[in-house]
């Protein structure tokens, strides 16, 4: 099923999310007008004074390239959504750009000393990061808008740094199929760099080894485990690890001295993870932060498949027993504002020209249309491998008479008198089911 809809009032006050089919009969009835197309906003046509709301959980998975999130409501998962990022995308035109300069400054000028202390504050994070912890802020942000949002759940860390304290030492066991096991595994993963210890093998599923076998004596502690591709593990059987790895005495070596020492509690640590959950604190006063471990154990033990608005839905204790209503999430991608350079550069970093010899122009500024709006327009004849007919679009480029898509992989132009109508206004993301 699809999303469930968000409801405000006249006064913008956040009302309880709703079916589709009975956010369509308020509409029907003159109750209600759209809001907001991406994701769905109703706007009721009166004030509601005292709402009967029930209490909406925000659920948020912060991934590096992905996050996902999810609105629970009682244990019904109504709303799920994936926002991609563009981290790559900006630091690679940081690099650029710093190269440009760096190319500038040094072309014509002798070495300087440098005058300046340009060491970075505490909390400084990267552009690339700093737009991850942005791009989550604004969309809290917003479903504290539309959503009576009771409470914040993040999914922090990896694994439980507090239980798993030194757990070489400690003698936490491992136990297959128990929360436990799945903290394990991901402190596992992440100690032994999540790849196969004896081949290397990154793109495979990876299985719990035992250094020391079991049927040798060897123990289910920490210290005696580590990650092992299938067929190294298959391989290797109940041999001693000294024996399967006669040949290669440096691996042997580094295995057994890495098995007994604890992970340093700050590979767990993910800045990013840590300023979204601090940053959300200022949006809820419940925020509630848990671990990979248990997000991976609710949702291997309801079977529920795995993508990141469904991992989102499993985070922290509330995710042990949920009923997913919503079977599409929402795919959101960032798309930024555009380039606000005044000379676009070459790829040596010298003003780019165009054909006769002339600065490229920076984005002209229409005011009909701009680059990101969504638009619905009629196309009345066929053109290349596009039909004629209504689509809805993202526009590409705006031109003085209309503007650009792009549909099935071609550019095609429109002009403003095929427009139906604007769908939704770019906010710099881009929106598909
Ligand atoms: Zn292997």
């Amino acid at each position: 099923m699809e999303n469930f809809v968000f409801q405000i009032d006249k006064n913008g006050v956040p009302l309880g999310m709703l079916h589709p089919a009975k956010a369509r009969k308020l509409q029907n009835k003159g109750k209600a007008a759209t809001f907001r197309q991406y994701p769905y906003v109703l706007i009721r046509s009166i004030a509601i004074t005292d709402p009967t709301n029930e209490a909406y959980i925000l659920k948020i998975d912060p991934g590096s390239k992905w996050t996902g999130f999810a609105i629970q409501c009682g244990s019904n998962i109504v709303f799920r959504m994936e926002l991609k990022h563009r981290g790559s995308i900006i630091s690679d035109e940081l690099t650029k750009r710093a190269g440009f300069r760096r190319g500038r400054r040094e072309r014509n000028t002798r070495y300087r000393k440098k005058r300046f202390d340009r060491s970075k504050p505490k909390d400084w994070l990267a552009p690339s990061l700093r737009h991850r912890l942005k791009t989550v802020e604004t969309w809290i942000a917003k479903f504290c808008r539309w959503c009576p949002i009771v409470a914040i759940e993040i999914e922090q860390v990896r694994f439980d740094t507090q239980k798993l304290d030194n757990p070489e030492i400690s003698g936490i066991e491992y136990q297959q199929g128990a929360l436990q096991g799945y903290e394990v595994r991901e402190y596992l993963l992440e100690k032994w760099g999540r790849q196969c210890v004896y081949c290397g093998a990154t793109d495979t599923r990876l299985e719990i080894e035992h250094i020391k076998p079991k049927s040798r004596g060897g123990s289910n502690r920490v210290g005696n485990l580590t990650l092992a591709c299938h067929s190294c593990n298959q391989k290797k059987g109940s041999q001693e690890v000294k024996d399967f790895l006669s040949g290669k005495p440096d691996l042997l070596s580094r295995i057994l001295k890495k098995a007994p020492q604890p992970l340093k509690d700050a590979s767990a640590v993910n800045s990013t993870r840590y300023a979204i959950a601090k940053m959300a604190k200022r949006y809820s006063d419940t925020v509630k932060c848990w671990t990979g471990g248990r997000t991976k154990f609710n949702r291997c033990s309801q079977g529920i498949e795995k993508s990141h608005s469904a991992d989102a839905a499993c985070v922290g204790e509330s995710g042990a027993n949920i009923r997913m209503l919503v079977t599409r999430a929402l795919l959101v991608e960032s798309k930024g504002h555009g380039s606000r350079q005044v000379r676009r550069c070459n790829s040596s970093g010298f003003p780019a020209l165009n054909k006769q010899g002339q600065p490229i122009k920076p984005k002209a500024v229409y005011t009909h249309c701009s680059s990101g709006d969504i638009v619905k327009f009629k196309l009345d004849k066929d053109r290349k491998a596009v039909k004629a007919g209504t689509y809805t679009a993202r526009v590409k480029t705006p031109t003085p008479k209309g503007f650009e898509v792009k549909l099935n992989g071609f550019r095609v132009s429109s002009a403003m008198e095929s427009l139906v109508r604007f769908v939704h206004r770019n906010d710099g993301y881009s929106y598909e089911f």
